[in-house]
């Protein structure tokens, strides 16, 4: 047994005995009813050595860790346009938050909080039809996690385009301002949609391996991003990628990360190593607290933490 190996299976083992587990998000039943009991743990290493623990296989709505991967995409497709539609500060504020969209005139302050990734998603889906659009993400995953299987779960994007008022507010307001180009509700469907992707730690391990070894995709070798674009999604996911949990993420694990309301992190090791953790239970953030908790383990016993051992 590899070391990393070792330490996964312990930390699975700890964490699954830990009276602490946060609650599961409660706004669509779909994940309400997600047993907060589970636990899986996946790391890949860059050489593509796998060491994965508990319910590393059981599937996962991943919500906003898709943002990472719409980032890349509309990065792919804008170029430093983007930048124009969305900025790239730490928002300090919640998820959803509404508030600071009325200070900067409708211009996001990132892409991953709702409403940054809601005008990402807005730049893919330009010059497309909703569900080309959702096919070239859908697409873009299985490809990046080498699985035809990942998929959406279309009874998650049901609820979300049901119970999704406020993303409806944040789109309106900042169609409002021009910043969005295309109707609200092709928008807000794909970002729905993509929203609703179900992967298994180990599927999304696997996808983010392209940010840990300078954008270049570990099976075909090519390069998915040029490695400077890797280096900026990490510095996104670093400073922005859990909300206004950012900074406590970067204070206890020390790596580039992305949550979703689902209970999953996906957090990258650049030169070293890309790692999904689930754990449905969440914290008063919306972050993962058994996940944020195993990263800290994982990044303490094996010297990751981008700041030094
Ligand atoms: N689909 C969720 C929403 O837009 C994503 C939130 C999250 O994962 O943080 O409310």
């Amino acid at each position: 047994m590899t070391d990393i190996q070792r330490v996964v299976e312990e930390i699975a083992e700890e964490m699954r005995a830990r009276p602490d587990r946060g609650e599961v998000a409660t706004y669509i039943p779909e994940l309400a009813r997600v047993d907060v009991r589970q636990f899986g743990l996946a790391v890949i290493d860059t050489e593509g050595n796998v060491a994965a623990a508990g319910d590393c296989d059981v599937p996962f709505s991943i919500q906003s860790v898709s943002k990472v991967f719409t980032l890349t995409l509309a990065l792919g497709k804008a170029g430093d346009r983007l930048w124009k539609k969305v900025g790239r500060e730490p928002s300090g504020s919640a998820f959803n938050s509404i508030v600071q969209l009325e200070y900067e005139k409708g211009i996001p302050r990132n892409p991953f909080i709702n409403a940054g990734a809601i005008a990402v998603t807005d730049t893919i889906l330009s010059g497309h039809q909703p569900r080309e659009a959702l096919g070239e993400i859908v697409r873009f995953m299985r490809f990046l996690a080498d699985d035809q299987n990942v998929h959406i779960d279309e009874a998650v994007a049901a609820s979300e385009q049901r119970t999704g008022f406020r993303n409806a507010a944040l789109a309106n307001y900042m169609k409002a301002y021009g910043v969005l180009e295309n109707p609200v509700d092709f928008t807000l469907g794909v970002y729905f949609h993509h929203c609703a992707i179900a992967m298994n730690c180990r599927q999304l391990a696997m996808a983010g391996r392209f940010l840990a070894q300078r954008g270049k995709h570990p099976v075909t070798g090519l390069s998915v991003v040029p490695p400077e674009r890797a280096r900026r999604i990490n510095a996104v996911m670093l400073t922005c990628g859990h909300y206004d949990g950012s900074g406590e993420f970067a204070y206890r694990v020390g790596l580039p990360g992305k949550s979703g309301v689902g209970g999953g992190i996906l957090a990258i090791a650049p030169g070293k190593a890309s790692i999904a953790v689930w754990a449905p239970g969440l914290d008063a953030a919306g972050n993962s607290h058994l996940g944020r908790i195993a990263l800290e383990a994982l990044t303490r016993r094996l010297g990751w933490s981008i700041f030094g051992a």
